[in-house]
């Protein structure tokens, strides 16, 4: 009987420790029925994704989160049933990677004028896989220094926003990220907006800008806030979609497999998708 799902999930291609193969193996281990790699503006892992699903019994479905100006460059906004080949999303990571890697040597500048000197070499030597680099793999250079014992300390004291090693960089437009997701034939859904801070408070504004589901479902939901956006998700007939956010071993237990989503979502998630390409694509 297929059971659960996960439509969050971030591979080595972005910031999580595990490739899409191994996250594919993990996926086969628990059982799942349906997942999605969502690595942060990167499909550089769709293909090796696509590959290693094949014959596993398990529905896979390409996925991207968008990091967007709003919310402090916290309000994520995710994509799903995209066309990995898409020219909006080729241009999209383009000018992301740009602006990521032009950050890094800044928070290193940074670093180093507040005597916790991290060279950009080491950065790009923690993100060797990725196409995404960013502030979690200077958090990694930190723990390697020896400067923190772990990731979240790193954020919590310097590279958090407002704390001293932060430094803000570009990202598109809620607006811009939807459209960039609908131009390459996807969905797009507010990520764990009930962690975002302000994101609650923005919610009816994204609506009205063309999103087309909110992410409920997420770990550190909370019953109340899980409540609230599925009335929201009812009012305004949006899709609701559910993930663990896994990141591989960087965050302590890894949840894929273990934060469970139920099939139902997926199921309904596609009803919803294929309605709005029959209405709108
Ligand atoms: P960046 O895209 O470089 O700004 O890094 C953002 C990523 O860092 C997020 O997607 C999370 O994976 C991680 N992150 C952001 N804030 C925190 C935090 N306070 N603690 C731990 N991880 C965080
Ligand atoms: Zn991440
Ligand atoms: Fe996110
Ligand atoms: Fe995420």
């Amino acid at each position: 009987m297929k059971r659960y799902i996960d439509l969050h999930i971030h591979s080595t291609n972005s910031d999580g420790s595990w490739t899409p193969a191994e996250i594919v193996k993990r996926a086969v281990k628990y059982e799942l029925a349906a997942i999605a790699i969502t690595d942060h503006d990167t499909v550089s892992g769709i293909p090796e994704a696509l590959e290693s699903i094949q014959n596993t019994g398990i529905d896979f479905v390409p996925g991207i989160e968008i990091s967007t100006k709003w919310c402090h460059g916290r309000m994520h906004i995710l994509g799903y049933f995209i066309d990995h080949n898409s020219s909006y999303l080729a241009e999209l990571s383009k000018k992301m990677k740009q602006a990521r890697e032009e950050r890094i040597t800044r928070t290193c500048d940074k670093l180093a004028a507040i005597g916790k000197p991290v060279s950009p070499e080491l950065v790009f030597e923690m993100a060797k896989n990725s196409s995404s680099i960013g502030r979690p793999h200077i958090a990694n250079a930190m723990v390697k220094m020896g400067y923190v014992p772990t990731l979240q300390r790193a954020f919590d004291l310097y590279l958090s926003y407002g704390k001293p090693g932060y430094v803000p960089r570009w990202s598109p437009e809620p607006k811009e990220a939807i459209d960039i997701i609908h131009g390459a034939g996807g969905i797009a859904v507010v990520a764990h907006c009930g962690v975002t801070e302000g994101c609650m408070e923005q919610l009816d504004k994204v609506i009205a800008l063309g999103i087309d589901g909110v992410e409920v479902y997420y770990p550190s939901h909370k019953p109340h806030q899980i409540e609230k956006l599925i009335a929201i998700a009812k009012e305004h007939n949006l899709a609701i979609t559910g993930g663990s956010d896994c990141h591989g071993m960087t965050r302590g237990e890894p949840l894929l497999g273990i934060y469970k989503v139920p099939y139902k979502i997926y199921e309904n998630l596609v009803k919803f998708y294929k309605n709005k390409k029959v209405n709108t694509m």
